[in-house]
């Protein structure tokens, strides 16, 4: 049986194991995915464990992108671009690197939300691993505006230099005044119970408001756009099956169906 891991410090709320479970059963695919709790310090120790014990590859979370990025022999266009990685593949020539969150964040806003990108105004909010990973896939659906927006001025002004296109880097005090259509939250802020303080009158009629994390309830950042009446409002639930989805497909050569991974972590939750 062929096996997989994600790797992360925390990783016991991961929900890719049952995710992968049930792709692999749909599509009968022979292999065992599991968590890998890595210490902080560890993570490229824990790497090399898994590969010497038949390890195929792995999904990596936080903290450890960065790190998993510093050890890919070979590296993927795309996680190139992002600095970050979040698929190991284990090949005979060494690691390979891959980065799905762009590719799962479009794919789950065109085909599971229907929203197109072209033409639209963007903010993103953050500018950590996860903002470096979505940045190009959603460049590359070319909006018309993409304004970043961190805690951290100096990281989204360095992300909106190398990007290129329509987009540019604000202070959070400085969008004052202005809409858009898309308001993705990419900060961790949700995790520690708080909202990036955002102005208000960010939403245009009919906007969406969607935040990375996902939880049974509404997260903050959820909430608080409910409050400023959104049209909107999701969670990065669909994100995370679809980048999952995009990591199978690098191990396995097979493209699993997303609905009903995402109908069945809906039902559950
Ligand atoms: P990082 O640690 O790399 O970056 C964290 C970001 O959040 C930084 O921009 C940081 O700002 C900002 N931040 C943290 N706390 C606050 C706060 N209290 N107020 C304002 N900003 C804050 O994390 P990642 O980028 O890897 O992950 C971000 C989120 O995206 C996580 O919640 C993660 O779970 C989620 N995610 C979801 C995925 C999915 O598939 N649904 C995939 C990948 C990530 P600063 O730079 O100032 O520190």
């Amino acid at each position: 049986m062929d096996r997989y891991a994600v790797i992360g410090n925390p990783v016991s709320h991961s929900r890719s194991p049952q995710i992968h479970a049930a792709f692999a059963s749909a599509t009968a695919q022979d292999m065992d995915y599991g968590r890998l709790l890595a210490p902080l310090d560890g993570f490229a120790q824990v790497v090399a464990e898994f590969r010497a014990g038949g390890g195929r590859g792995a999904n990596v979370t936080v903290p450890f992108k960065e790190a998993a990025f510093s050890l890919s022999a070979i590296l993927s266009e795309r996680a190139r671009a992002a600095g970050a990685v979040n698929t190991l593949r284990f090949d005979a020539e060494g690691l390979f690197g891959d980065n799905t969150d762009g590719a799962g964040l479009v794919a789950d806003l065109r085909k599971n939300l229907q929203v197109a990108l072209t033409g639209k105004r963007i903010l993103l909010v953050g500018a950590g691993g996860a903002a470096r990973g979505v940045l190009q896939p959603l460049v590359a659906e070319r909006p018309a505006l993409l304004v970043i927006t961190n805690r951290s001025d100096q990281k989204a002004r360095t992300l909106a230099s190398v990007a290129g296109g329509p987009v540019i880097a604000r202070r959070f005090e400085d969008i004052q005044g202005e809409a858009f259509n898309i308001v993705i939250n990419a900060t961790s802020a949700s995790l520690a119970g708080e909202v990036p303080p955002l102005p208000t009158g960010l939403f245009l009629p009919g906007a969406l408001a969607y935040d990375m994390m996902y939880a049974r309830d509404d997260t903050p950042f959820m909430a608080w756009a409910r409050a400023q009446r959104a049209a909107r409002i999701t969670d990065g639930l669909g994100m995370l099956v679809e980048q999952a989805a995009e990591s199978f497909f690098i191990w396995r050569g097979i493209c699993p169906d997303t609905a009903p991974v995402l109908a069945m972590l809906r039902a559950a939750s």
